[in-house]
């Protein structure tokens, strides 16, 4: 018997027969052969195992190709509607950025622009003076510099402000901010000493000051507890405490506050949040925080405080390292311009208008969703839940929400919700208890009726 291997046709052969001619004519040719030499591959180790059954056909391997180049089309970068009802899900991508903010991003991204020119003087100019007068204006800050994200400015404010010496901290903030990003190794590679200072649960002024009495402390670090609470007999200096004492002692004093949250707490339902604008009216000499946290626009870090020590980063070599993009500004600009009102922040900012959201507005949202569902023969209930702020900020804060909750038939609520993350286009949809919540604080409204059209092919037993 001869080899069925021997059966498998040609790549030559394939490549010139009608049914590769249509591909060929749609396809680049290199993509086409990639696939169909995969495709051969896969055939002749089935054949070589000794599976059952004939070598493939070029009809098959036109069809197998087809689907391989389908699936080359899909981006690996695409988007999921969130009704995880965690509003900057750091897992996807934190802040959806507004629609002011995307159409500058969008023109930025089109063409050129004074990135680094002058227009008035018809010369070079620098990237670091946009979004200064915004940031200044809105936070009261002498100084203001924009580099990549909080961590890389923490590092630059670090490496600037104490390179080769000590830094104080408390030991109460030596704590992972998330994905591995710890603050005693941040400083270390920052090129500044650690000095811990305090307890983790109490640490008070004097444990401050008393590090100044050996060692050569450059500079305090306070960091806000961002994504933790340290409850019960808790103690910590605040920072017009340290302000102070860093006046007195003449030296740095830096925030990494992370948040970055410019609106009033109020207004927002986060009472003690601090906001970038108090804490710089409290004494802090620079503050570093977020901009895809609770700003609402993209990635970014941001330095705003005095003016020398901002000067200092801006000459450091590092902050060219840590450089942000024209894109990225072009969209912080314009967030930065909608907090000139307020009012129209919270409205056209996603993040602050999702966290805002009433339980009476979530509760009518969540009622319409059931009823569409309902309607196309879906089973759906609406019960009290909480939603979370997210992105490792406001621990322990939880926001009132209702969620919808469909009937998944014959199969499991984490069945359906696999389902769902693996179509197109993609849902993230919490599952508690055998079944599915959806929390629509984090949907788009112009999102909904996509929604429920991905929920009755998820759920229904005769789709799909
Ligand atoms: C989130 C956070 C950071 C890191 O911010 P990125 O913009 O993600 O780099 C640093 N410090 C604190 C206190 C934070 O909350």
């Amino acid at each position: 018997m001869t080899d069925p291997r021997r059966h498998l046709p040609g790549v030559d052969r394939v490549l010139a027969s009608t049914a590769f001619a249509a591909l060929l004519a749609e396809h680049p040719r290199q993509r086409i052969l990639h696939h169909l030499r995969s495709a051969l591959d896969h055939a002749r180790e089935d054949l070589a195992r000794g599976t059952d059954g004939p070598p493939p056909r070029i009809g098959d391997l036109a069809r197998e190709v087809e689907k391989a180049l389908a699936l080359d089309r899909i981006p690996s970068l695409r988007p999921v509607i969130n009704a995880t009802g965690v509003v900057l899900h750091t897992n996807l991508g934190r802040a959806p950025i507004a629609p002011a903010a995307r159409s500058a991003m969008a023109r930025a991204a089109r063409g050129y622009g004074n990135l680094e020119f002058d227009l008035e003087r018809g010369s070079r100019g620098s990237r670091y003076v946009h979004c200064v007068q915004l940031l200044r204006e809105l936070t009261g800050a002498a100084a203001a510099l924009v580099v990549n994200n909080a961590a890389g400015a923490l590092v630059l404010g670090m490496n600037t402000l104490a390179a080769g010496k000590e830094v104080a901290v408390s030991r109460g903030e030596l704590v992972e901010i998330g994905g591995g990003f710890r603050i005693p190794e941040i400083l270390v590679r920052s090129g500044v000493r650690l000095r811990e200072v305090g307890s983790t649960n109490r640490t008070r002024i004097a444990d401050y000051e008393a590090a100044f009495d050996t060692g050569d402390v450059a500079a305090l670090l306070k960091v806000h507890r961002s994504n933790f609470r340290i409850e019960g007999f808790t103690e910590e200096a605040g920072v017009a405490e340290l302000a102070k004492l860093a006046d007195r002692l003449g030296v740095h004093f830096f925030h990494d506050l992370g948040t970055g949250l410019m609106m009033d707490p109020a207004a927002l339902g986060l009472p003690g949040e601090p906001r970038v604008a108090d804490t710089l009216a409290n004494g802090a000499h620079v503050v570093g925080f977020s901009g895809d946290k609770l700003l609402g626009g993209p990635q970014a870090g941001i330095l705003v405080g005095r003016k020398e020590p901002i000067a200092n980063m801006r000459q450091n070599p590092l902050c060219r390292s840590l450089r942000v993009d024209k894109v990225t500004l072009a969209g912080l600009e314009a967030t930065l311009r909608l907090y000139r009102d307020p009012g129209r922040a919270l409205r056209e900012i996603p993040a602050l208008r999702m966290i805002a959201s009433s339980p009476e507005e979530l509760l009518g949202r969540a009622r319409r969703l059931a009823a569409a569902l309902e309607a196309r023969g879906v089973e759906a209930r609406v019960s009290p839940g909480s939603s979370l702020v997210g992105g490792g900020t406001c621990p322990g804060v939880t926001l009132d929400t209702f969620v919808v909750e469909p009937t998944t038939g014959a199969r499991s609520a984490s069945a359906v919700a696999r389902r769902l993350r693996r179509g197109e286009p993609s849902v993230l949809a919490p599952v508690e208890k055998d079944r599915l919540g959806l929390d629509l604080r984090t949907v788009e409204p112009q999102e909904e009726n996509l929604l429920v059209e991905r929920l009755v092919r998820a759920c229904l037993p005769d789709i799909d």
